[in-house]
């Protein structure tokens, strides 16, 4: 309209700054009927890779179970279920650099929390909320956060992103490869574990909603394919397996068969009980990488 012309012009005259209408980094909303400006700065986008090194953090915040946020005895009046997750090791610098309001990260999928996450990391594209400073060296904020986060967490920051990206990075299925350490009851033999991992090797496996998330997922049966696994050592009684699977795959249950829920399983096929110990994400294919 007039008005916003006529404002805008007052507005780059005061400024020195051009009007760019179609990406606007920030958006005054003139509300003439109340006689107030309200103020919208436009999210950044930055895309990276992390790496957690440290078992027991989530990926991202969750509130208290308890009180849903509000603060409550049981989490320490704090409104948290966990006292730090990849989001916050990674945003509180960001949040800081940048002035901004918040910093949520959007990562392609997520590892279970005691699981680390190492190898080339894994993609995210981390939005900063309302931030009122816009541009940084990708170098320094890297640095910064790196320095912050201890160790615990370590983020490759490798170029600016866009809002697109975030549908984008969510919905890749890429492949993922993990170490894992697995206990089998009573043991077995090398050829009775070998001869398990060939019938396993490239194998579609049903997998059925495992139990310990049945209460927040639909049950289903889903068919997911083993792409290639393979003993890479031993540990006292257990051996460390690299299993490469299709995205959505479920290792704990492959491993221990979840009570017949998973078909084929390593349990299954050597006639007795295996759990994994420890798992390890070592890599996560990114969607820039072709199929
Ligand atoms: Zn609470």
């Amino acid at each position: 309209s007039e008005m916003n012309r006529e404002v805008g012009k007052a507005v780059a005259r005061k400024s020195g700054k051009v009007a760019d209408p179609k990406h606007p980094d920030l958006l005054a909303i003139l509300d003439i009927a109340h006689d107030c400006v309200e103020i919208q700065i436009r999210s950044i986008f930055i895309y990276g890779r992390y790496r957690k090194f440290e078992r027991g953090i989530p990926q991202t915040h969750w509130f208290c179970r308890a009180c849903q946020g509000s603060g409550c005895e049981k989490c320490n009046f704090t409104g948290k279920q966990y006292k730090d997750s990849v989001e916050e090791l990674i945003g509180r610098p960001i949040i800081t650099l940048f002035s901004a309001e918040n910093a949520i990260l959007h990562g392609s999928g997520r590892e279970d929390i005691d699981a680390r996450m190492v190898g080339t990391g894994r993609p995210f594209v981390m939005e900063v909320v309302a931030p009122r400073i816009r541009t940084r060296d990708l170098a320094v904020v890297q640095q910064e956060v790196n320095r912050a986060a201890d160790g615990r967490v370590e983020v490759i920051l490798e170029r600016w992103s866009f809002h697109k990206e975030v549908e984008i990075i969510k919905s890749t299925k890429g492949y993922k490869k993990y170490r894992i350490l697995v206990e089998i009851d009573g043991g077995c033999s090398l050829d009775e574990l070998q001869s398990a991992i060939q019938s396993l090797k490239g194998a579609k496996v049903n997998q059925r909603t495992p139990i310990r998330v049945a209460h927040r997922r639909a049950d289903r049966v889903r068919e997911r394919r083993v792409l290639d696994i393979s003993k890479v050592g031993e540990d006292d009684e257990r051996v460390i397996l690299e299993i490469t699977g299709e995205a959505g795959l479920y290792i704990k249950e492959l491993i221990s068969g979840d009570q017949g829920r998973t078909e084929p399983s390593l349990s299954g096929l050597l006639g007795r009980s295996a759990r994994v110990c420890s798992l390890d994400v070592v890599e996560v294919q990114g969607y820039d990488e072709g199929e």
